[in-house]
């Protein structure tokens, strides 16, 4: 609990109206996009990096717990509460500060909602391609603090590719700008690849400045069907094999398909073991030509019916059931555990084979869907949290699950972040060395553990 004459010092920084104390408010920043939930002890709302200094530097002195928060979209616990303390709510730090259309840069602050930053690049003829299936929420910052993917990821890269510049205020309270407006730069250590992911355990993000690129001319989107979902699998190793890169290749398989259907309602074929949804672009002529090669591809792998948008209506269908998933697969069970595991492309056969195998042993309902262009896949769980004896397969599944990711040469997480649902199986991909090097990184930058505790490394090592 905090101390009434700290809320009033609080008060005093960011303005009355913005520290939330009573319990309702605060129960609605106790949760994330995961099934856990807790309370913090005060909610404060800043508007510049210069209040977050002040924050920062009481925590320092009474030893609270920040946690910075941007949508709360997040798969991983990030921003979970877990030992009480501060939610620092960036949403209102949400200003596109400037689109330099001559350096091809976006200077924004940390709450802009990615998909506003994204329509107003179009505006201009540019492109911001990171695109989380979350964008008409989630926040640069939490894009930014995540290394947010989505399915562009394939073609385009994740936000780590854009970010050319940080104005971060560190767990000690000093304000950092590092990069800027320049493509280019090797001053000393890197340190916005080293802030981009961080999960908000190394620094609070207060400005990012994005590289934008010109938008692709045309596109195209097709969906393919197989019948059996290894034959999807293949399309996307031969795809590649061929020197193909679409902007999206992705995979839902047929439970994913019937919980879509039962959802929306759009005339999915029922029967189909998966469908690829794969959307190529570029200069006209080109995205034609490629458009024709990826349907021959899924034909000769096995599709057995291609389906390409003839116009945006169509498009936003096709489009509208891989939106709907996460909404849809709920249908089965109340309690969704999404992962996040990616593997080179070439095992994706092997590790869906692995994920089915699992699933079948522990007697589980899995979904399978995800960015197989990138072999990020999104085996879901799905369970009700309230059955213990289901609750304790499901653990030992995901177990299995990350083993056999890291056993393929892939990872815990592609794009979610470890947060606290993957703190456990950390070490896993890691190994002892890995694991000290990050512990000592956060040690030396957060000496009082005050930014994010609980995150990343587990409760028993970060609490
Ligand atoms: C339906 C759905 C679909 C999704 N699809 C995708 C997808 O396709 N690809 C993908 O990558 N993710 C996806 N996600 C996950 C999620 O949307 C992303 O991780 C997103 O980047 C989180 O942004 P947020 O603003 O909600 O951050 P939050 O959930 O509020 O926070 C996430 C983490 O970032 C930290 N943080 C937030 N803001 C800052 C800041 N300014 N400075 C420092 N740390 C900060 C928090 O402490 C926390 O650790 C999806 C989630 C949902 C619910």
């Amino acid at each position: 609990m905090l101390q009434s004459s700290l809320i009033n010092e609080i008060k005093k920084i960011v303005g009355k109206e913005n520290v939330l104390a009573t319990l309702e408010e605060r129960l609605c920043y106790g949760y994330d996009s995961t099934p856990e939930a807790f309370l913090p002890d005060l909610v404060v709302r800043p508007d510049s990096a210069e209040q977050i200094q002040k924050i920062i530097k009481l925590a320092n002195l009474h030893l609270f717990p920040v946690i910075p928060r941007g949508a709360g979209t997040g798969l991983s616990g990030g921003s979970l509460p877990v030992k009480g303390g501060v939610v620092l709510d960036l949403t209102r730090m949400n200003r596109i500060l400037e689109i330099d259309e001559e350096n091809l840069v976006a200077v924004v602050e940390p709450g802009v909602v990615t998909s506003h930053l994204q329509e107003e690049a179009e505006k201009r003829e540019l492109f911001y391609p990171p695109d989380p299936a979350s964008l008409k929420t989630s926040t640069i910052g939490g894009n930014v603090a995540e290394c947010a993917g989505g399915p562009r990821a394939f073609k385009y890269g994740v936000t780590r590719d854009y970010v050319l510049g940080l104005e971060v205020v560190t767990p000690t309270g000093e304000i950092l700008r590092t990069g800027g407006k320049t493509v280019k730069s090797v001053t000393g250590y890197d340190l916005i690849r080293l802030y981009t992911g961080s999960e908000g355990t190394l620094g609070i993000i207060t400005k990012i400045i994005l590289r934008l690129i010109p938008k692709p001319e045309a596109k195209e989107t097709m969906m393919a069907v197989y019948e059996r979902l290894d034959d999807a699998a293949k399309t996307v190793t031969l795809t590649i094999k061929r020197g193909i890169i679409p902007v999206t290749l992705e995979l839902m398989d047929d439970l994913t398909i019937r919980c879509v259907e039962n959802y929306l309602q759009i005339g999915l074929p029922l029967d189909a073991e998966a469908i690829l949804i794969i959307e190529v672009d570029g200069p006209a002529d080109l995205v034609k030509k490629q458009t024709e090669q990826v349907a021959e591809l899924c034909r000769a792998s096995g599709a057995r019916e291609i389906k390409i948008a003839r116009n945006e209506k169509e498009r936003e269908e096709i489009w509208a059931a891989r939106r709907a998933v996460s909404a849809a697969v709920v249908q089965i069970k109340p309690t969704k555990i999404s992962e996040d595991i990616a593997v080179p492309r070439s095992q994706i056969p092997q590790m869906i084979r692995r994920l089915k195998e699992i699933a079948s042993r522990y007697q589980l309902n899995l979904v399978i869907f995800g960015h197989a262009g990138d072999g990020n896949l999104h085996p879901n769980i799905l369970c009700d949290q309230n059955d213990p004896e289901e609750m304790e397969r499901v653990e030992k599944a995901i177990g299995e699950l990350f083993q056999a990711a890291v056993e393929l040469g892939g990872t815990l997480s592609g794009e979610h972040g470890i947060g606290t649902m993957k703190a456990p199986y950390l070490k896993l991909e890691t190994g002892e060395a890995g694991y000290e090097v990050m512990r000592a990184i956060k040690k030396a930058l957060d000496p009082n553990n005050i930014l994010n505790p609980g995150k990343i490394f587990g409760s028993e090592r970060n609490g």
